[in-house]
């Protein structure tokens, strides 16, 4: 097995086993079921550190290439967030193509559940965009490899706290860096996306006193935050206009590209979304020539990962938070990094998490 060295994707490629062999995957499983109406995929990226995890995300996605190339890139990328933050894991995602407001049923998840199952542990699922803890509940009664269970089952609940902890922290060391101090206080921090992760960024950014823009599409979740902490409500569309220290993607991802990326009024970029770049190689480097500090999201918001991988290994709360902490010295190492070799900070993750994967991989051969 090998890790492909960050090879780009390609966007256009149509076939399906053209757009598997751009990212080095291991294995891809298409997962339907008439009765439910289950259509997902399950994307195994590499399993060199130890089996996959990662969440299943539940998406109104426009095409099945979409789907796909979704899940191909988050199980990439997960491979990447496990490698850098030391964890004994490889990177998997899986995707369900539907509307998270209107298509989820018990049977269903069950029967995705049996889909998981089947895989024997080369893939355990967890929560992300679009699916809960009780959504992890009906999937864990058809297989054990699941995490995110509710508390009362043993698990560590809703990752989302521990990755809005992290990012909070990979933010304040991109403050440091580009600033000079961690003190937000101040500061004008665009959080993009106020659900689950982003509502508890929002906590954090208001205790060190921020001055807090948010965004949504969903204007519940606008006047849900509003009514807790004292923020500005800025409409979806008007997000690049507004002129701010920090913007923080906590919605979905790509939405660094060709089209934003220029029209970015920040110095920092640090959020929870996974695959902020669009193109992780043209678009870190289009920050790095704009002079914008780009807290790479695979290192920052590793909070998630960290507790449900806790989770899997018999779950403490107090080991998860003290592995979140460290989320702050590694930010600030991978700029250093960066620095000193004159790469975009996304690279430079990317090169720290590889290394990692290529020494394992090669004590494993000597075997
Ligand atoms: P969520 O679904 O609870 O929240 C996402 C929010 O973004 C929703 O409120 C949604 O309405 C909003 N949104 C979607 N598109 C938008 C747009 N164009 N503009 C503004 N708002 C938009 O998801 P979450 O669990 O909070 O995760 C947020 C991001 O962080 C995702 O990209 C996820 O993959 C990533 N992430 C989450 C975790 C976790 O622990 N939950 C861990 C690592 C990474």
């Amino acid at each position: 097995m090998s890790i492909a060295s960050t090879p780009g994707v390609d966007k256009n490629a149509t076939s399906v086993f053209s757009q598997i062999s751009t990212m080095d995957h291991e294995q891809v499983v298409f997962c339907f079921d008439q009765p439910t109406g289950l259509k997902a995929i399950i994307a195994i990226h590499n399993t060199i550190l130890g089996p996959a995890l990662g969440g299943t995300r539940f998406w109104n996605y426009s095409s099945e290439q979409e789907a796909l190339r979704d899940a191909l890139r988050l199980s990439r990328g997960m491979t990447y967030k496990a490698s850098i933050t030391g964890l004994h894991l490889g990177g998997g995602k899986a995707v369900i193509i539907g509307d998270a407001r209107k298509d989820k049923s018990e049977a269903l998840f069950r029967r995705y559940g049996q889909f998981v199952n089947s895989l024997n542990g080369r893939y355990i699922t967890a929560e992300d965009v679009g699916t809960t803890s009780a959504d992890m509940e009906w999937i864990g009664r058809e297989t054990r490899f699941v995490t995110g269970l509710p508390e009362y089952l043993g698990g560590g609940g809703d990752p989302s706290p521990f990755t809005a902890y992290g990012v909070y922290l990979g933010m304040k060391a991109a403050a440091k860096e580009a600033y000079g101090s961690d003190n937000l206080s101040g500061k004008k921090v665009m959080v993009q996306g106020v659900g689950h992760v982003g509502e508890y960024l929002v906590e954090h950014l208001h205790k060190e006193g921020a001055i807090i823009y948010v965004t949504d599409i969903y204007e519940d979740r606008m006047q849900a935050v509003s009514s807790r902490f004292n923020v500005i409500t800025v409409s979806p569309e008007e997000v690049f206009n507004v002129s701010v220290d920090i913007y923080a993607p906590c919605a979905l991802g790509g939405t660094l590209n060709d089209e934003t990326i220029p029209r970015l009024r920040c110095q920092i970029v640090a959020g929870a979304a996974n695959n902020q770049l669009e193109d992780e190689t043209e678009h870190g480097q289009m920050l790095m020539d704009s002079g914008i500090l780009y807290a790479p999201d695979f290192v920052i918001n590793a909070g998630g990962l960290i507790n449900v991988a806790s989770e899997w290994e018999g779950y403490s709360r107090e080991r998860s938070m003290a592995q979140c902490e460290r989320i702050y010295d590694r930010t600030l190492e991978i700029f250093r990094l960066a620095k000193s070799k004159n790469i975009p900070t996304a690279k430079a993750a990317q090169l720290l998490a590889e290394e990692r994967i290529r020494k394992i991989a090669a004590i494993h051969a000597r075997r």
